[in-house]
Parts: structure tokens; sequence; C-alpha cells
């Protein structure tokens, strides 16, 4: 055995709804197929490189679940809501046995019947004041912490014992919106109760409020309501460093991924302004600011999420542009690659410009490290992958293979 062998670094780059399907605007080809990367083709020529259904075939993922699977979790086993992922991508990270939602300010009539569920969409700083006089609430023996997010947008966890994910979502009813349990335990009955006296109490403590005041007096929605939905809780999960023995790091604009990353344990690397995760959102700096954090860690996840906005405004020409430039990003990690380390470029899942949404289609991945076999594979897209050795594999074994081509996976057996 050979004590010395370097353990290599893995920085896993995902381009986040970049699969796609043929398009009729490109004559058939998808935005992939349609457009010239030769910085990616050159990663595809030189590594190995396969197809990838990120949760399992079939299943259409959404950004959460897809990125529990490729930081090598099963969603199946721990995913129970998206409530804790955006909870954590506003920094409310909480607990295992806490139930977090995410939560919209809202506007209702005095009999609160929703009439605006992005209450004209308030932002910080009325929501921030808002938020302060909902501090310290506790409901039937039940702590509800929350905090305000970018715009309309905010987080609450539930904490105390007996608390179930089992509810619905806070939806309009003729009395006001209204949470039920989604299974008969009483946990799930007592979660419900529990929200539902939130939401009234948030009316309560917001409708006379004088920022609500002041929004009426300007003649916008007041944010007089919370509504939770997406009932989630916090999975039991060993963190990602611990599992995997490396010190980890996230590089992303998106508040759910950073959540999703800060929950496995990872560290959140604050980026400058240009890099926040819009379609506008500068590549190359983000490539930088990746390769100078995997000087200090042994792993780093990089999401652009621009190519999932080009999917869902269904804009296959504006996805083709997205391509070029993360092409160009591609150019940034080959001419400053380091040799110890492994580098995956791969998607979260398709988002088909036909569909406007994620669907089930199966992924391109390639990974390179000086010294892979090479394989058939030489273009990088859904078709030209599907040439390469990796074949076609389930999101939750990209870890352990690229554990193994960074000489950290540990030998089974004799
Ligand atoms: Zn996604
Ligand atoms: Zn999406």
């Amino acid at each position: 055995m050979n004590l010395s062998v370097l353990k290599k670094k893995i920085l896993i780059v995902v381009m986040d709804g970049l699969g796609d399907r043929g398009c009729k605007e490109l004559d058939g080809l998808t935005p992939l197929q349609a457009t010239k990367t030769p910085n990616l083709d050159w990663f595809t020529r030189n590594g190995i490189a396969g197809t990838c259904d990120t949760v399992d075939v079939g299943i259409r993922p959404g950004s959460d679940t897809s990125h529990l699977s490729i930081l090598g979790y099963d969603p199946l086993e721990v995913y129970t809501g998206r409530g804790p992922f955006e909870a954590a991508g506003i920094g409310l990270i909480g607990k295992h046995g806490d139930v977090a939602f995410r939560c919209n300010f809202s506007t209702c009539d005095n009999d609160m019947n929703i009439t605006d569920r992005r209450a004209g969409r308030v932002d910080k700083p009325d929501t921030t004041e808002l938020v302060r006089s909902l501090e310290g609430m506790r409901i039937d023996g039940i702590e509800a912490i929350i905090k305000e997010g970018t715009e309309h947008r905010a987080a609450l966890i539930l904490r105390g014992g007996g608390l179930s994910p089992d509810v619905t979502d806070a939806d309009s009813h003729d009395n006001g919106p209204i949470a039920w349990s989604k299974g008969r335990t009483p946990e799930a009955q007592f979660t419900a109760d529990v929200l539902n006296k939130f939401v009234k109490e948030t009316y309560k403590r917001l409708k006379d409020h004088p920022v609500n005041e002041r929004r009426i007096a300007k003649g916008l929605p007041p944010a007089n309501i919370i509504l939770p939905r997406g009932a989630g809780s916090f999975p039991n999960i060993q963190s990602f460093p611990e599992k995997y023995d490396m010190k980890a790091a996230c590089v992303a604009g998106v508040g759910m991924i950073k959540g999703i990353c800060g929950v496995c344990g990872l560290d959140v690397i604050d980026l400058p302004g240009c890099c926040t995760g819009g379609y506008s959102s500068d590549f190359v700096s983000k490539a930088k600011a990746a390769m100078d954090t995997l000087k200090e860690y042994d792993f780093v996840l990089m999401n652009v999420k621009a190519p999932d906005v080009c999917g869902h405004d269904g804009d296959p020409k504006l996805k083709c542009d997205a391509i070029k430039r993360l092409d160009e990003m591609a150019g940034y990690f080959k001419n400053n690659f380091r040799e110890d380390m492994v580098i995956v470029f791969t998607a979260d899942h398709s988002t088909p410009c036909s569909l406007k949404d994620h669907s089930g289609d199966p992924v391109p991945i390639t990974v390179y490290t000086p010294g892979n076999v090479r394989d058939d594979a030489v273009e990088f897209s859904e078709s030209g992958c599907s040439h390469g050795r990796i074949g076609r594999i389930r999101g939750k074994y990209i870890l352990p293979m690229c554990m193994d081509l960074a000489d950290r996976a540990e030998k089974f057996g004799a």
C-alpha cells in the first residue's frame, strides 16, 4: 500500500436545469446540442462521461432533492419538504425535530380572505420591521421563530415536542387560510392546530402595524398576514464533512441551494454582488471564487442558476446564450486547472424550454481528472455524454465515484 498517495480535491459544477429536450426553434436539437461548447467538450473528450438520473429514473426533481442526491444523500430517505432548506437559505438553520415552513407575507381583507399572496411584493425594510413584531411567539408550548427573506418571502420554524411535518399549506378558505393535517396522527393534528393559531396571531399583530398603516396611506396592499407552506422537518443526517472526511464549502447565489448545503454542514461562501445567481450573474467570477475556495477546502459544490431560469422562461435561444457563457466558464477551469483535483460538470435536473418546468430526463455528466481512463464520449450534451463509460447512474453515486477518483475511498476487504 502506498501511503503517500495524494488525496485530490473535488469540485462539482452544477449547471442548474441545463438538460433539455429537442426544441422546435432549434430544428429539433437541445440547446446543448445546438451550441458550440469547445471547453466543455475538451473535458468530455479527456474525461469520463455519462448520463444521470439525479434522484431516480423518471422522477422530476426539485433543485433541493437533486442537490441532496449530488451531495451523496438519498432524498427518498431524508427529504420531507422544502421548508427547512428555504429557512436555512435565509440563515435560519434549525435542528432535528423542528418543523420548518417557507412563508409569504400576504394581504387579506377584514374576513381574512387573501387578496394578494405577495402583499404587492413587499420587501425590506418593511418586512424586517414587521417580523420584529412577531418575535417571541409561543403557541401551546411551541416556539415560533420567523425570519424575513427576499421580497415577500419569509421562513418559519416551529420548535417543541410532538410536532410533525404532515400538514398541508395554509390556504384560502371561507373562514380565512387554514392548514390541515395530512396524517391522522395526533402530532399532525397538533401541528395543524398550532399553525392555524400562528396564522391568526400574525394577522392580529400585523393588521394595525404602523408599517401597514403607512402602506395603506400610500395605496399599497398591507402585509397583514403570514401564509406558511412547504412543511418539512430538518433531516437527521450525518454532516457532509464528517461523512466524507472532507472540509467542504458551497459557492451559490440562490438561497435554497445555500440552505441545502448549510443543512448538510457545508460552509456557505459569501459571493460578491456579481454572482447572485440570476441570468446576468458573472460565471467566470463565480468560477474564480470556486477555485479560490478550493485552495482552503477539499470539496466545493458550485451552482449556476441561469440555464434553469431560461428553461422556466421557455426561451431556447436565451438558454443557448447562457450555455455559451457557461462554456467560457469551463474555459476558465481548463486554464486554471489544478492537477490535484477532480472536476465534475453536470446539472441537477433538466428544465426543458418546451415544458417550462423540471422534467425527469437524465442530465449529462462529465468527470475529469488527470490520468482517468478516456472513453468514447467527445461532446458535452444529453446525447454526447451517453457514449461514455459512466453509463447511466443515479445522482447519489456521483460522490462515491468522485471519492474513488480522488483517492479518498477506502478499500473494502483485504
Ligand atoms: Zn435546479
Ligand atoms: Zn427550476
